[in-house]
């Protein structure tokens, strides 16, 4: 199976004679055994198989096998959700004292994880421009550094990740980037091709589809050459007390970190995804190769009408030539990134305000990447407490408007914003 459309569709499970051709739900939590000295095994890690949900179960292994066919990988594993991706994949090679470095624009959630919740574990992190030059993000590394982040296209703030750029900095000082892919999903970029180590997804989002399933995945590329820097990953590169002294790194290579993360954090955490929405998701990931497109298609339209709107101040997409991530959104994502489209109204925050009530077919939500449109204001909604100063300096100025367009018909798209535009 060489091509994604097929992994999308096929990807992750191939059923034999007589077996169901969709993807079974396993709506169980345990898994029986004939003799303990067999489940034994399982527990020392001796053999592979499931015996507890929390832990793994068969139909989300499917699905996150899809998944890390889509990128590329070698190991995957499904979450709760993307703040639980992004949590594990840090956490799992990151402590008490140690140290990250992120990209300034990503997520407010995973800002927030980063800066706020991860530093009162001890794990303390630099924020860089994700234009930063090469000497600007080795200035940001320290002897602690564990693990480099950033979003290939930044939510809400639509920059475009320098993947080459960031994973060549990692590299030098001994440590993986882990890419947040989850706007322009594998179908636009694969950010293991540009040198990325373990890519994380909200699969919420695009992969999902349809605002269905909350949801999320990780996946590493088993590129990363832990053992090199056995210094640095005690966790993955000394015996594990808590499952015999078993050495991850060197019993299970390319899929170390994913046996980590899948026996030790969701162990500890369960933040496991129900086989009821790994189902969903998959149903989601059938369609995502012909979804993307329909999603590029259609923002690109509607970047371009607003544009060239006379009540419109700027447009934040960088399918536009005039976008200052253009030139790297065509290095990286040849085909469109995503379809959220950001801009700003000339009348400001009673404007957007006005286009906001207007709007009919776009429904006002915090949610993105949907195959229905939707939009936010941040200033009239989510940092509604903020000044027009404070939401300027957080880069969601009080006229800024983030739209994400959906697969509805464009032309219909593109008249109902024109008619609230009118309405201003
Ligand atoms: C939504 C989002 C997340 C968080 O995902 P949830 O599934 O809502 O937990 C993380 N990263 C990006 C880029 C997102 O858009």
């Amino acid at each position: 199976m060489s091509n994604i459309g097929t992994k999308c569709v096929q990807g992750g499970y191939t059923p034999g004679n007589g077996e169901p051709r969709q993807i079974p739900i396993y709506q169980s939590t345990t898994f029986k055994y004939a003799t303990s000295e067999e489940m034994g095994k399982l527990f020392d890690l001796e053999a592979s198989g499931y015996f507890y949900t929390r832990l793994q179960n068969p139909t989300n292994d499917l699905v996150a096998n899809k998944i890390c066919e889509l990128e590329g990988g070698a190991a995957a594993m499904l979450t709760s959700s993307g703040q639980a991706a992004n949590f594990f994949a840090l956490f799992n090679i990151c402590g008490c004292g140690d140290h990250i470095v992120a990209s300034s624009t990503i997520y407010g959630g995973t800002f927030n994880l980063i800066a706020v919740t991860m530093a009162k574990m001890g794990i303390t992190a630099t924020f860089v421009s994700p234009d930063s030059s090469e000497e600007e993000l080795n200035a940001a590394f320290q002897p602690n550094t564990k693990a480099m982040f950033g979003e290939t296209i930044a939510n809400p703030a639509l920059t475009v990740l320098d993947i080459e750029k960031f994973a060549k900095v990692a590299h030098a000082h001994g440590v993986p980037l882990i890419v947040d892919n989850t706007f322009p999903t594998p179908i636009n970029c694969r950010p293991i091709e540009w040198g990325a180590d373990i890519v994380t997804h909200s699969t919420t989002k695009y992969m999902d589809g349809h605002g269905a399933a909350v949801g999320g995945a990780i996946v590493d590329s088993g590129n990363f050459d832990w053992m090199a820097h056995a210094d640095k990953y005690p966790g993955l590169c000394t015996p594990d007390d808590s499952y015999h002294g078993v050495t991850y790194a060197e019993r299970f290579g390319k899929a170390a970190y994913i046996t980590k993360a899948t026996v030790q954090l969701m162990r500890d955490f369960g933040s496991i995804q129900s086989p009821q929405n790994a189902f969903i998701l998959n149903l989601g990931l059938e369609s995502l190769h012909v979804r993307m497109p329909r999603h590029v298609e259609n923002a690109q339209a509607v970047a371009e009408f607003l544009n060239s709107h006379e009540k419109v101040a700027y447009v934040n997409y960088s399918g536009l030539p005039t976008d200052k991530y253009y030139e790297r959104a065509q290095k990286y994502m040849p085909n469109g990134g995503c379809g959220v489209v950001s801009f700003g109204l000339k009348g400001g925050r009673e404007a957007a305000s006005i286009f906001m009530r207007e709007l009919k077919l776009g429904a006002i939500e915090t949610h993105v990447a949907d195959a229905r449109t939707c939009c936010l204001n941040p200033a009239t909604s989510t940092h509604r407490q903020m000044t027009d100063e404070q939401l300027k300096e957080a880069g969601v100025p009080a006229e800024l408007i983030r739209i994400s367009i959906g697969i509805e018909d464009k032309a219909d798209l593109i008249a109902d914003i024109a008619q609230a535009l009118d309405a201003i």
